[in-house]
């Protein structure tokens, strides 16, 4: 049985391929391995911020608070997606607006069903600040854009490591796939007061987890390259969309790098999480490993 917390079922992968040292493994010859774990997409880049803020988190850990940042992102996801969604309707008189939609977002922030540490903000300015994004990205991302899925939660893929008997069952929620010259990618919103500056490899393997979990369970063929859509709560709610090349090699190496997944393999495997308080989450108020944690 899988060793974590968050309890889906685990669906194999109905393909069969090796990558890297990595192996995808095919719903009939799928072994029963010894240790399988759940893994999220969103969090593979956390894993490499801190590698024992990764395991608390993940692992069973206790959980600190939502942050106002963490709100605006989750409400910005929630009312564009149903703007965007809305947009899949051939018939365009079913199109929302960008101020139908708004409210979405001023319900979510008002009432977003989990504890948040408002400390610092509050929840009439953190409004202001996801209405701003929202508004930006209805008139200027996405109209630039063809969406094919919006929001759709992935079928979870096995993804096993034969020498170290050790399944990683990856998991996730696509926030986009998109059509470009009759070929598709996936795009993935990020929100934060430096989204625009943030450096893209920080979510190539995220967004390669995405690649294959769309393609198993969607049916498509990913062609376009990844794509993230950076959406900035500060500087006038500056937007950028950046290409992601080659992120699945990322997340599972080739013949001759070690692909991301294959670390976190081995760490699950050893139990060796070690710290990074150079991590720009190491604090107080976004590591709940902090009071047991003998690397700060
Ligand atoms: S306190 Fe710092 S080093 Fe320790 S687990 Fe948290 S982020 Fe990592």
């Amino acid at each position: 049985m899988p060793h974590d917390v968050h309890g889906s079922e685990t669906r194999p992968c109905q393909i069969q391929i090796l990558v890297g040292q990595a192996s995808l493994v095919h719903v009939h010859d799928r072994k029963e391995l010894l240790d399988s774990y759940r893994v999220r997409a969103s969090s593979i880049a956390g894993f490499f911020s801190c590698p024992a803020q990764w395991a608390h988190n993940n692992l069973g850990g206790e959980r600190l608070p939502s942050t106002p940042p963490a709100v605006i992102g989750s409400a910005v996801h929630a009312s564009t997606a149903e703007f965007d969604r809305s947009r899949l309707d051939k018939n365009k008189a079913r199109w929302l607006t960008a101020d139908d939609t708004a409210e979405i977002l001023i319900q979510y922030i008002q009432d977003p069903g989990e504890e948040v540490d408002w400390t610092g903000s509050n929840i009439e300015k953190a409004a202001t600040i996801a209405l701003g994004v929202h508004t930006r990205y209805c008139h200027e991302v996405a109209p630039t854009h063809t969406y094919q899925h919006v929001e759709e939660t992935m079928d979870n893929l096995a993804i096993q490591w034969d020498e170290m008997d050790i399944e990683i069952v990856l998991t996730g929620t696509l926030d986009r796939s998109y059509i470009r010259d009759g070929q598709t990618g996936i795009a993935d919103l990020k929100t934060g007061a430096v989204a625009c500056s943030q450096n893209t490899g920080k979510h190539k393997a995220q967004l390669g987890a995405y690649e294959l979990l769309a393609e198993q369970k969607l049916g498509i063929i990913i062609q376009q390259p990844g794509e993230l859509i950076q959406l900035q709560t500060s500087s006038n709610y500056k937007v950028a969309v950046q290409p992601v090349h080659n992120a699945r090699i990322a997340l599972l190496g080739d013949d001759y790098n070690t692909g991301m997944l294959t670390h976190i393999a081995r760490a699950l495997k050893s139990g060796d999480f070690w710290g990074n308080p150079s991590s720009w989450l190491c604090s107080e108020k976004y590591c709940g490993a902090w009071n047991n944690c003998i690397y700060r």
